[in-house]
């Protein structure tokens, strides 16, 4: 399974445009305190899990507008985040309970259901700090429908939670695939990725991004599967893509490295890393994409 995928709330979207409903929800519900990005966790450092917890803890934390996002329900219970960044030192009232961590740092070590729930809730919470004016008019916009709109109460505009596809593409070309090395990054090897450009299908994207990268031509693109990445709130679009040639010219801006990999040992660096080089995460959809190609016989 892809992790921040497989969600299991019930979004019972179309109980979103009933304030009344939503506000008592709220009020019995179970809440994630999102303080500056960090989701609440709860079960320690090793073993963490999504901190929700009763609305006479949290509430009291939140400045009066701060965003608040319905989750959904698991089972009877309604799940909410909140926003309480406001909170100068949230972790005081909280103490014994649990802390305030980066979501990206404590992936690995979350349960699946819970890495999916916090994705969407840190998604949200970071797509409200950063739309709150109008984008048509300038003037600051309110939070609607239980966190799933901004309306603009001067032009009448409504915005909604952005996704930014992307795409992240394995090249390969008979035994071999291409992993490249950002300069950003020190001995970190994955898929070649980039934005999809408006007036781009999938597969062109994929085939503009390794040329531009790389230099390559890529002939056949097939898709494997996707990814939500709430960092901030891409959604990764995985492929293959099959090249012309294994002949390489980087373009500096963008690599600073990048090569061929044998299955073999490709292998060997999902499995710990060989000579300085690291892969990806088994969190990040890269692995899956390395993983699925390179244990295939063909
Ligand atoms: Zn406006």
């Amino acid at each position: 399974m892809i992790a921040f995928s497989a969600n299991p709330l019930n979004r019972l979207s179309e109980k979103r445009a009933d304030a009344a409903w939503i506000a008592e929800r709220r009020r019995d519900g179970a809440i994630l305190p999102v303080w500056r990005l960090q989701p609440f966790l709860t079960g320690g450092k090793e073993a963490p899990a999504a901190g929700f917890l009763g609305a006479e803890l949290v509430e009291p934390l939140a400045a009066p507008a701060a965003p608040c996002v319905f989750l959904g329900m698991d089972g009877e219970r309604a799940c909410f985040a909140l926003d309480i960044s406001a909170a100068e030192d949230p972790a005081a009232p909280l103490a014994g309970l649990g802390q305030f961590r980066d979501l990206r740092a404590a992936a690995a070590l979350l349960p699946a259901k819970d890495l999916a729930i916090l994705g969407q809730a840190r998604a949200m919470i970071d797509w409200h700090r950063r739309h709150g004016f109008c984008a048509k008019c300038g003037a600051p916009t309110v939070s609607a429908e239980a966190g799933y709109k901004r309306v603009c109460p001067s032009c009448q505009s409504e915005h909604f939670p952005r996704v930014d596809p992307a795409v992240i593409m394995l090249a390969t070309h008979g035994d071999a695939c291409l992993l490249g090395r950002n300069r950003k990054w020190v001995d970190f090897f994955s898929a070649l990725a980039g934005f999809v450009e408006p007036g781009e299908s999938i597969e062109e994207t994929v085939r503009r991004e390794l040329f531009e990268e790389a230099n390559v031509r890529a002939g056949a693109v097939t898709y494997y599967a996707s990814q939500p990445w709430p960092f901030p709130s891409q959604l990764m679009i995985g492929c293959f893509a099959q090249c012309e040639s294994r002949e390489l010219k980087l373009d500096p801006n963008e690599l600073a490295d990048a090569e061929w990999f044998t299955r073999e040992k490709a292998r060997a660096l999902l499995a710990g890393g060989i000579e300085g080089r690291r892969g990806p995460m088994s969190f990040a959809i890269a692995h899956h994409l390395i993983r699925e190609w390179a244990e295939s016989q063909t």
